[in-house]
């Protein structure tokens, strides 16, 4: 598959959101890494009010809906640069989970749920969560379920227990994967139902703490208990019994949109670790860029993200122009690749700062601490080298 240079309109929208990066946002990770979240919300605020003036405000949403329409490749390399820095796609307004839910409910939405829950989401004015793993159940089987929602007259009564719901803490509204009908097939019993975080019932337990940290607001992940929470059946996304269809519809792009802001992690890891490389003096005159094995880490992580980067760009230009059910193999090719290379080039710039490495002085501590799940959350490695060794091997049975 050959790639052809970007257009110039979009090399233009590259440059300028290299330099909101740069300039507007790169600034803020000192203050990100030592105060919590909500501390910072007021600044994170200025710099989005930014991106809307700018016009880079919903990169990856049609411009029926405000966004800037950009298809999944283009969205693909301006992820690259969002992911340079921790807040990159909080500010644009295409973080996770709000861009999945985002898509959900333009494409399953009624109109009256568009109203109430997609615009005040494309605003930027609340925000969102996806709350579908169980502490109790195989989270990497997502057909497994105990949280239930009961028809009770024209509402659902939901009960259950959910655990990392990321950005729960603050959210307006969590989209629920709830059983509804016991009795249907695997695939058919559970369906999608849009729960707003007010009703009586939902309770947070705890944010979870993930590597020492508890986090806040969006950047958090939280422990849920429903406890016999009422919701209009009408709150539930497309009919009974596709919540399990929807989910992997969730998954096809942000698979993409994970992918490409992990390369944009290992870049800046890279950069950090070779100015750090030709910067740090081993003895007067002797700079670590001169050992054998820095040599290595440099040149081992050079090949390892260019490969990455053009398996995930291929995929997502296959699924621009096949769909996402056609690049289902490459999908699951780039999730356990991109995120093992994240960890080698994290874990190399780490050893490159020594103990610097550790601290926040840089933000490979944070993406250490944080992205070591990347190769857990949306389908473990093994989940996705079995699945894709299965249709592989099967076209030789
Ligand atoms: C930081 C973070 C954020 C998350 N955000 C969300 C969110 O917003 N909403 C949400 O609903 N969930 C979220 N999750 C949960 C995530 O989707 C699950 O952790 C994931 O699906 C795996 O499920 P599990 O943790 O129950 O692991 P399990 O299913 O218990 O699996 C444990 C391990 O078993 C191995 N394994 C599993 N299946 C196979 C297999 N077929 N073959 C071989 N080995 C296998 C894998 O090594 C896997 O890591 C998040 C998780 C993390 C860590």
């Amino acid at each position: 598959m050959s790639f052809d240079p970007p257009s110039s309109e979009t090399r233009m929208l590259l440059q300028t959101v290299g330099a909101f990066v740069r300039e507007e946002l790169i600034p803020l990770e000192r203050p990100f890494l030592r105060h919590d979240f909500n501390t910072l919300l007021p600044l994170i605020e200025e710099k989005r009010q930014l991106a809307k003036r700018l016009g880079l405000w919903l990169p990856q949403i049609p411009e029926t809906y405000g966004g800037m329409g950009l298809s999944l490749y283009d969205h693909g390399l301006v992820s690259e640069l969002l992911g340079r820095t921790p807040l990159g796609h909080y500010a644009l307004n295409c973080q996770a989970p709000d861009a999945g839910n985002m898509e959900i409910l333009i494409e399953y939405g009624t109109p009256e749920q568009k109203e109430r829950f997609l615009m005040p989401l494309l605003a930027g004015d609340v925000r969102s969560c996806f709350s579908m793993t169980e502490p109790e159940n195989a989270g990497s089987n997502p057909t497994w379920l105990s949280t239930t929602a009961a028809r009770d007259g024209d509402d659902y009564v939901i009960d259950g227990h959910k655990w990392f719901t990321t950005a729960a803490d603050g959210a307006a509204f969590a989209i629920v994967m709830a059983v509804t009908d016991p009795a249907a097939s695997r695939y058919r019993r559970a369906s999608m139902i849009i729960v707003p975080t007010d009703t009586p019932g939902f309770h947070i337990v705890e944010n979870t703490s993930v590597m020492g940290e508890r986090g806040q607001g969006w950047a958090s992940h939280a422990e849920i208990r429903y406890d016999g929470c009422r919701v209009p059946q009408a709150n539930r996304l497309g009919e009974e019994g596709a919540g399990f269809a929807i989910a992997q519809q969730r998954l096809g792009p942000g698979r993409i949109h994970h992918c490409m802001r992990w390369i944009g992690i290992c870049e800046r890891a890279f950069d950090l670790m070779c100015r750090q490389a030709t910067l740090r003096e081993l003895a007067p005159g002797r700079t670590l860029a001169e050992m054998g094995p820095v040599q290595n880490w440099v040149a081992e992580s050079r090949a390892e993200i260019d490969a990455a980067r053009l398996l995930v760009l291929q995929t997502a230009r296959k699924i621009d122009a096949e769909g996402a059910y056609a690049a289902r193999d490459d999908i699951s090719l780039i999730k356990f690749h991109t995120a093992g290379v994240l960890q080698n080039v994290l874990d190399r710039a780490i050893q490159i700062h020594g103990a610097m490495g550790m601290t926040d002085e840089t933000p490979l501590a944070f993406w250490y601490r944080h992205e070591r799940a990347a190769r857990i959350y949306d389908g473990p490695d093994e989940v996705h080298k079995w699945s894709v060794a299965r249709r592989i091997l099967s076209r030789y049975a």
